[in-house]
């Protein structure tokens, strides 16, 4: 009793912000094997990965603070936090925390990583009032899904950005392009990385997966417009981007897991330079043709 009196009173007396305090753990179908953890590594430069093995995080750092790309879930907050650590970084140097879209599975962890840094979040103009209340907007395809399969922990300190705007701290310099379909808000984001003499673009690129609950319709109907050609320009947007290397917002979808494997087994060059936007762009037009066909039939 006294011990946890004692315990209490130590966590209570904590500098704030000094520890990550999370959010309560979603529970889902997909959300244990999401959340399996998986070591931080360099991706490229001042670029890493530190994230989950279903849900992308991605960490830009610099000597005059961080940049970090998503939070995944509630309980991936832990997991990222303990990643940026291990990899000799402090996440309370992390300045800005950039959202791809607003749902629970990418969004789900940054108020708690916002709450443990102070960071600013930004997302475009749509994320951003989806971040401010905690859900997707009302003309989210999965918004039908319902409050609790939907809701995340809202975030405050949300600010819009442009699409094509560039966010910076310090040297570092991130631009967002607006690639909505999967969801209103979608974006993704591109920036540079250096080793020594060599530089690389870098592309995180949000989800293209066309997905919805049962009276959606991508085409059009049931009382909402249909909205094929923005999400067939977010396609061929991601297609079009200066690209080295891409990580996805789901990491399977640009198979960082091979791509690890392989590095790891010595391969040369470097399988995640492979200009991997036009391969993981052409596979969502794919889905999102068998979907429009399917909507069709
Ligand atoms: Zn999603």
């Amino acid at each position: 009793m006294l011990l946890t009196l004692l315990v209490t009173l130590m966590l209570v007396l904590q500098a704030p912000g000094s520890t990550l305090q999370p959010d309560p753990p979603m529970r889902c179908a997909a959300c244990d094997a999401w959340n399996e953890p998986l070591p931080p590594f360099k991706v490229f430069g001042n670029t890493y990965f530190v994230g989950t093995g279903g849900l992308s995080s991605v960490l830009i750092t610099s000597d005059s603070g961080h940049i970090l790309l998503d939070g995944g879930l509630t309980q991936s907050a832990a997991l990222i936090d303990a990643n940026i650590r291990q990899l000799g970084f402090d996440p309370a140097d992390i300045r800005l925390i950039a959202a791809s879209h607003e749902h629970y599975d990418h969004v789900g962890g940054i108020a708690a990583l916002q709450r443990l840094s102070g960071a600013e979040v930004v997302h475009s103009e749509a994320g951003a009032r989806a971040l401010r209340r905690g859900l997707p907007n009302d003309d989210d395809p999965q918004i039908a899904f319902g409050r609790e399969a939907n809701a995340f922990p809202a975030v405050s300190s949300v600010r819009a950005v442009a699409d094509g705007e560039v966010v910076r701290v310090g040297p570092l310099a991130i631009t967002a392009h607006y690639t909505p379909g999967h969801t209103p808000g979608s974006t993704s984001w591109s920036w540079r990385s250096c080793e020594g003499d060599r530089c690389v673009d870098i592309v995180y690129a949000d989800s293209l997966n066309p997905v919805s609950s049962d009276d959606f319709r991508f085409s059009g109907g049931n009382g909402r417009p249909g909205i094929e050609d923005s999400f067939r320009a977010s396609i061929a947007k991601v297609a079009s981007l200066p690209c080295d290397i891409v990580i996805s917002v789901h990491p399977g979808f640009t198979n960082l897991t091979q791509k690890l494997a392989a590095r790891a087994a010595g391969a040369s060059p470097d399988p995640f330079i492979d200009g991997g936007c036009g391969q993981y762009a052409a596979d969502a037009a794919r889905r999102l043709d068998e979907r429009l066909a399917r909507e069709r039939r």
